[in-house]
Formats: structure tokens, C-alpha cells, sequence
């Protein structure tokens, strides 16, 4: 049922005081299919937002067993030790397929799940990318209007989710095994490109070694491409989540970079770029998401798609005469 105007102004309040409880239970409201639910959100959404905006977002990638929980508790451990206030969310479309979320699990993080600067969110599940990475972004907005001022944002190394992350955080961090034999694929799929840092973890035990030669190889992996505009050089890195080793130095690294961001005006530059692009990529799904929606659409598009199997239509006159179609 919808919620009356006072219960949501009542939930709003309790975010901006930071109250955990109505975090989580706003966040279900933005993962909610229910038209209703969507309604009240947006008020929520936009009661937040000019408290949004603040925090430091950090994206962290790698396949399911390179390490991310155990690092992401360790840093995060770290962080709130600090004073700082840390919230996980995690960006998994795949993990309605895979049976559970394998992402932002909080029996993963089970010690920074307890405390009381943490927030631990798993996966929405069951939804397209474009679903899940919506959510997630307006799930970012609402953890900085609660006072987080650092968000791990994760994902595991399957289809379009990193792009998907990089795009909604202020650093992206690989991590990586040493002789994984991955390395091209993630040249090929340009993963490598878009980080700012590799960390190679499980440097510990027999694998320190292997460790040491695979961070040669990633920083030539890394040179190969021009430097970026932000005046960063991507870094690698060497850890051991496990035991706890190589955690505070990549923090330091973040803390470098986001100085030197700041202070060269490329922070702001890309959170605008990045507005910019979701702001678009909104619009553009949804034009899309209408045409095909269509009633008349939906009635000639097969007719239309015959048509140009028996080439009596070339592809492009198609399309011209079924936007029109769309707008009468
Ligand atoms: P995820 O799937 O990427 O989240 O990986 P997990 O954090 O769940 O770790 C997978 C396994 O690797 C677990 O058994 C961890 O204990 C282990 N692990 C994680 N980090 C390290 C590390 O730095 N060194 C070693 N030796 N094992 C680790």
C-alpha cells in the first residue's frame, strides 16, 4: 500500500539522521517493481539529494574467489577505525542466474557488517543491468544523504557490470591473482584500461613471488595506453586481504589520488560527466523502452521486419517509417 506522506517524511528524516533501519527499508522502496513505491521514492530521492553528493565512491572489481569480501571488510575495517562511515552496496545483475547474490553478502563481511559505521547492502537481484545500475545509483545518493562518506561499490567481473560501476565511481580498483592467465582477457575487454589501480591480491605464502612478477607485468600491461586526462598514472599494488597486509598502503594510494583529483578540478569534471551520462542514458532507455511499447509498433513490426527480408523495404526506410509511425 502506498505509504502516507507523513510515514515518508518520517523515513526521510530518519536517512538524514542516518538511521540504518530506514536506509535499508528506502533502498527496498527503490528496488520495488510497484508503480506506487516508485512515487514515493522519488520524494524521498529528491528531499536527500542536496544532501547527496559528498562521499568518495570507489568501485572494486574481480572475479568470484580473487578476494573482494575479505578485501573490502579489511578496508573497511580500516576506514571505520578512522572515524569514517562506510557503506557496500554491490552491482550483480547476474546473480538472479548464478542463485543468490554471491555480492554485498553479509555473512561475507561478518565483522564490519556489525558496526555501527558500516552498511552492508546486497544485490538487488533478478533484474536487467540497466535496472540494477539505476538502483544502485540512487541507492549511492541516498547512503551520502545518510552521512556515509565512503562507498565501496562491487562487482564481479561478468558482462557490462564493471562499465556499469565505473561509470557511477570516483576510482575504479581491479584485483587481481597472480598467474591467473587472465590478464589478456581483461586487456581485450578493456577492464584493464578503466582502472586506476590494479591490487594483487593474496600476495602472501608461496604466491608472494608470482605476486611480485605479475605486478611487472600489469604496470607494462598499464603503460600501454596514452595516460589519462586526470593527470593519474593507474598504480599496482600488492596484498594480502587475508592477512591483512598491503590494506592501509592502497588506502594511502586512494587517499593520493583523491587529493590530486580534487585539487585539479578532474573529481567534480567527472561527477558532472557522469550525470551527464546517466542523465542520456535515462532518457535514451526510455524512449526505447516506449517505442517498443507501442501499440502500433507492436501490431507492424513483424509485417515491417518481413518487408525487408524480401527486400521490398531497405532497413533504414523501416525504421523512418516506423518512428513516424510512433508519433501519430
Ligand atoms: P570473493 O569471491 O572475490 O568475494 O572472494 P572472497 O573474499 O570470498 O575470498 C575467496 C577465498 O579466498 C576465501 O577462502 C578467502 O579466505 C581467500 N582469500 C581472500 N583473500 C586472501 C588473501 O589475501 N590470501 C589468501 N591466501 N587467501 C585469501
Amino acid at each position: 500500500l502506498r505509504r502516507k506522506s507523513k510515514d515518508i517524511q518520517k523515513l526521510t528524516q530518519g536517512i538524514l539522521n542516518g538511521n540504518k533501519t530506514d536506509l535499508s527499508q528506502a533502498i527496498t522502496l527503490i528496488e520495488s517493481q510497484s508503480k506506487r513505491h516508485t512515487e514515493d521514492i522519488k520524494t524521498v530521492i529528491s528531499t536527500c539529494l542536496p544532501y547527496s553528493n559528498k562521499s568518495l565512491r570507489i568501485g572494486i572489481t574481480g572475479v568470484p574467489g580473487v578476494g573482494k569480501s575479505t578485501f573490502i571488510e579489511q578496508l573497511g575495517l580500516l576506514l571505520v577505525n578512522q572515524g569514517h562511515k562506510v557503506a557496500v552496496l554491490a552491482v550483480d545483475p547476474s546473480s538472479s542466474v548464478t542463485r543468490g547474490s554471491i555480492l554485498g553478502d553479509k555473512t561475507r563481511m561478518e565483522k564490519l557488517v556489525q558496526h555501527p559505521q558500516a552498511y552492508i547492502r546486497p544485490t538487488a537481484s533478478g533484474e536487467s543491468l540497466g535496472g540494477v545500475a539505476r538502483k544502485t545509483r540512487e541507492s549511492i545518493l541516498l547512503c551520502e544523504a545518510a552521512g556515509f562518506d565512503i562507498l565501496l561499490i562491487e562487482t564481479v567481473g561478468v558482462g557490462q557490470s564493471e562499465t556499469a560501476v565505473h561509470s557511477m565511481t570516483d576510482f575504479f580498483l581491479l584485483l587481481k591473482l597472480a598467474g591467473a592467465g587472465d590478464e589478456l582477457q581483461g586487456i581485450k575487454r578493456g577492464i584493464i584500461e578503466m582502472a586506476d589501480a590494479i591490487v594483487i591480491n593474496k600476495a602472501d605464502g608461496e604466491n608472494i613471488q608470482a605476486a611480485k612478477k605479475a605486478k611487472v607485468e600489469f604496470n607494462r600491461a598499464l603503460h600501454m595506453y596514452p595516460s589519462k586526462s586526470n593527470g593519474w598514472t593507474p598504480k599496482v599494488k600488492l596484498a594480502s586481504a587475508l592477512k591483512n597486509e598491503g590494506i592501509e598502503n592502497t588506502w594511502n594510494m586512494l587517499s593520493d589520488y583523491f587529493t590530486k583529483v580534487k585539487s585539479n578540478g578532474f573529481f567534480k569534471e567527472k561527477r558532472s560527466s557522469q550525470n551527464k551520462f546517466w542523465l542520456t542514458q535515462t532518457i535514451e532507455d526510455s524512449l526505447k523502452k516506449e517505442f517498443y511499447q507501442n501499440e502500433n509498433i507492436k501490431a507492424e513490426f513483424p509485417e515491417v521486419l518481413e518487408k525487408i527480408h524480401s527486400q521490398e523495404l531497405s532497413p533504414f526506410e523501416a525504421a523512418d517509417y516506423l518512428l513516424n509511425k510512433a508519433k501519430s
